[in-house]
């Protein structure tokens, strides 16, 4: 994606069209681009991604759920970076973890739960 494409699109999305938030880092969202497309998301779990064709798509994520608690003293965030440091021996960033779409973090969230039992 040309220069000129990234800069609009950032004045476009920069601050989150859902909730006005205009952070990215540190948990409040994020903007990825590449070649292909433009990916804005943001802690309320609005989600935009923008192809090269000009093909929009806005989603919800279920990114507001990460730092929901799931029990006593962990949030779904806490879990997955435990989990993921217990079995892997290495720390998933928040930028990682807020870069998956809800069925990426599905996936992952069963398959550390699977981990713990076994
Ligand atoms: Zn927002």
């Amino acid at each position: 994606m040309n220069v000129d494409k990234i800069i609009k699109l950032n004045n476009k999305y920069g601050i989150c069209s859902k909730c006005g938030n205009k952070y990215i880092g540190n948990g409040q969202g994020g903007i990825y681009n590449d070649e292909y497309k433009f990916v804005r998301w943001c802690k309320c779990g609005f989600k935009v991604t923008v192809f090269e064709d000009g093909k929009e798509i806005t989603e919800r994520t279920n990114i507001s759920q990460l730092d929901k608690k799931v029990n006593e003293d962990e949030t779904l965030r806490d879990f997955i970076k435990t989990s993921h440091k217990e079995f892997y021996e290495t720390e998933l960033t928040d930028e990682y973890i807020d870069s998956l779409d809800e069925i990426k973090l599905s996936i992952l969230v069963d398959y550390l739960d699977d981990l713990w039992l076994k």
